[in-house]
């Protein structure tokens, strides 16, 4: 018996020595004449360090300089469009769903804690001990027959451990009509600025009035209500859902989709009076984005929207222009990388 346990110890070290030499071999000491490859394997190095940095300096109201590089190495991977849909970035996209997955497959915060997990571009997951909430959560990519960045399967998990999903407005890189049906076919809610997508299921839920709506919303299958105010906003001209959630625990979390409009100033500049927010959920450009805080008031901004890559990379927005655009901004704040998680109470990171 002891023998035979031996054998396999044996055998199972020679197997991870034999599969380390053949994991070695496999991998290039030169590059010539070969730059795609060559920029594929540097991508995913950058990519791997980025992570093993962004873990040892998780997200704080006072990025240290590792932290920072970290983040800027990543504008620079998402803003060179040779490695857009490369097999690089397709394995970072779906490592970050993984691990938003797999935290939220841990069980939820205890107490009065509320943790934040920063999705793809302005997608935020928000979670206390009684809820979890998605806002603007999409798979991202998935134009021309290209896939999505992160797929169907991982999406389902994630979407598993969600109560409801909030979307501000009708754009692609916040609207996704196959993860508003998974929520449905899960038998969750997913409310909307206006009725926007065909054949909609009853789970589809348009909320909107012409001045600031107040509506509780009650999560199917749960004992559970939302008090949410719904501010009617805009980009230019489209329907832009602002919404300040307050949890049971009460923490008011506002997202303010891609609220972009001029006129729009008049209520944006009185939130603070109608509603305490606690954490803001930025569009990294919102503009004017002093004026925009002074309105709301929060405790504290997280920023959404860096390097969503559908855009020109005029427009991705890097990281770096998040710590430029908040430098007068008196309200501490927190600048994440897509997939990492940040808790939160009585006005303290934790
Ligand atoms: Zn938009
Ligand atoms: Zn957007």
């Amino acid at each position: 018996m002891i023998t035979k346990q031996y054998l396999r110890v044996l055998s199972l070290i020679f197997y991870i020595i034999f599969a380390d030499c053949l994991l070695l071999a496999q991998q290039p000491l030169e590059y010539w004449d070969n730059p795609n490859e060559m920029l594929q394997d540097q991508a995913a190095i950058l990519f791997e360090h980025t992570h093993k940095v962004l873990e040892r300096n998780p997200p704080s109201t006072s990025a240290n300089d590792e932290r920072k590089l970290a983040l800027f190495a990543l504008d620079a991977l998402l803003h060179d469009t040779r490695l857009d849909n490369g097999a690089a970035f397709f394995t970072y996209t779906e490592r970050m769903a993984q691990t938003v997955a797999e935290e939220l497959a841990k069980g939820k915060p205890v107490g009065n804690k509320v943790r934040f997990f920063r999705f793809y571009n302005h997608g935020f997951i928000v979670q206390t001990p009684s809820v979890t909430v998605a806002i603007d959560i999409i798979r991202g990519g998935g134009h021309n027959e290209e896939k999505h960045f992160i797929s169907d399967s991982l999406m389902q998990l994630i979407i598993k451990q969600c109560d409801i999903l909030f979307v501000t407005h009708v754009h692609g890189d916040h609207a996704d009509e196959a993860v508003a049906k998974m929520f449905c076919e899960q038998g969750k809610d997913v409310i909307v600025p206006i009725k926007f997508w065909q054949n909609s299921d009853s789970h589809i839920r348009p909320l909107r009035g012409a001045d600031m709506l107040k509506e509780t919303i009650r999560i199917s299958g749960k004992n559970v209500s939302l008090p949410v105010y719904i501010f009617p906003g805009h980009q230019r001209d489209v329907p832009n859902n602002v919404y300040a959630i307050t949890t049971p625990e009460g923490i008011t979390v506002m997202h303010t989709g891609d609220q972009s409009n001029h006129d729009d100033m008049k209520w944006i500049a009185n939130v603070g009076d109608k509603v305490k927010v606690d954490v803001l959920l930025a569009h990294c450009w919102m503009m004017p984005m002093e004026e925009s805080v002074a309105g709301i008031r929060p405790a504290l901004i997280i920023t959404g929207h860096e390097n969503e890559m559908g855009h020109s990379i005029d427009h991705r927005e890097p990281y770096w222009l998040t710590f430029r655009r908040l430098e007068n901004v008196k309200v501490p704040y927190v600048i994440m990388a897509w997939g990492e998680k940040l808790m939160w109470s009585n006005g303290e990171l934790h």
